[in-house]
């Protein structure tokens, strides 16, 4: 059986505010793969960059976390202190953000950024750091990485600003990599290099990754499994060409039809709004956007079935009795 470097259970993160308790994730458990390529998707709001935070103990003061299991790579991140969790952030664990510019400091070369972590987490002199940022922007495909390194953040293209981004993330071989819509900021051609890059820093470190992203296109090009998330809950889990292919929930069909594609003349869109979290729905948090919702939907909220090889799906309609009265329902 394949090892664990992530699992998590029943985690639970919430956001005291003036209008409320914000419920962001509401109970989703999950686990990533020792050198797999984990993808999570879904629209914004619907909890996957705060379950990804929750895991990086990065939120904000008025958030509380509860969780059965939280470990990472053997180690119970809900029992370690906040200088242990230090250790882990950009070490153990890499982070790439969609906007660089907001999570490179403007203040600071790239020298700076980059030798501050190998420093710090790998002891190593400024000398040997430097040598190492340099390999480093070669290997991310930066030219003239001398003259790169005494440069602050404003003075690189999107692009480069995300490689240098990806240098930092992987600069102390982390055992997982979070990427958070490490692309949506850049332009198409400049989308796929950095795919492109990510996937090669993966294969040359064995990295473990957790792609974030609300485009299933980008998931398929890079990840093997996904989760798919609504609500603050997930809907579906399971290898890419289960959810493609052998699609289980009618959120994911939603998204999928939504994709551009040759042969559909129009886009379908998934009409509607996502559930409000301050009051979140008792029953399916889709029921109110869902073409083949029941009564039953609204009232009571739907387990995971078991769709076999680890393909899971929270939604009635795999329920036997719903199939027994529907027969199996053609989904999107
Ligand atoms: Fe639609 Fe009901 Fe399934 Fe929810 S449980 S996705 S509302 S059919």
């Amino acid at each position: 059986m394949a090892e664990h470097i992530l699992e998590i259970k029943n985690l639970h993160t919430s956001f005291r505010t003036d209008a409320g308790v914000v419920q962001a994730v509401r109970g989703i458990s999950f686990y990533v793969e020792k050198g797999e390529s984990l993808g999570i998707v879904g629209e914004s709001g619907c909890g996957k960059s705060v379950s990804m935070l929750s895991i990086m103990r990065l939120l904000e003061d008025n958030a509380s976390l509860e969780a059965d299991v939280l470990n990472f790579d053997g180690q119970d991140l809900l029992k370690i202190s906040g200088k242990g969790m230090r250790d882990i952030q950009g070490n153990r664990i890499g982070m790439i953000f969609q906007d660089p510019m907001t999570s490179l400091n403007p203040l600071f070369t790239v020298e700076e950024q980059i030798c501050s972590p190998l420093m710090r987490h790998q002891n190593l002199k400024r000398k040997e750091a430097r040598e190492k940022a340099l390999r480093l922007l070669d290997a991310v495909g930066i030219p003239s990485p001398e003259r790169r390194l005494k440069q602050y953040p404003h003075e690189l293209s999107g692009g480069m600003r995300q490689r240098v981004m990806i240098a930092i993330a992987m600069c102390c071989r982390p055992g997982l990599l979070i990427a958070d819509e490490p692309t949506t900021a850049l332009d198409v051609t400049i989308q796929a290099q950095i795919l492109e890059l990510m996937a090669h820093m993966k294969n040359e470190f064995q990295t473990s990754v957790i792609l974030i992203t609300h485009d299933l296109g980008v998931i398929s090009s890079m990840c093997t499994r996904v989760i798919v998330m609504y609500g603050g809950l997930i809907m579906e889990e399971g290898a890419i060409e289960d959810i493609f292919y052998r699609t289980g929930h009618p959120y994911t069909a939603g998204l999928l039809a939504s994709i551009p594609q040759k042969s559909r003349e129009k886009l379908v869109p998934i009409y509607g709004t996502p559930p409000d979290l301050l009051n979140p729905p008792a029953g399916c948090p889709f029921a109110a956007r869902c073409p083949h919702a029941m009564k039953l939907c609204a009232k009571c909220q739907p387990q995971f079935f078991d769709l076999g090889g680890g393909h899971r799906s929270a939604c009635w309609l795999h329920h036997p009795s719903v199939k027994a009265q529907k027969g199996e329902v053609k989904l999107g």
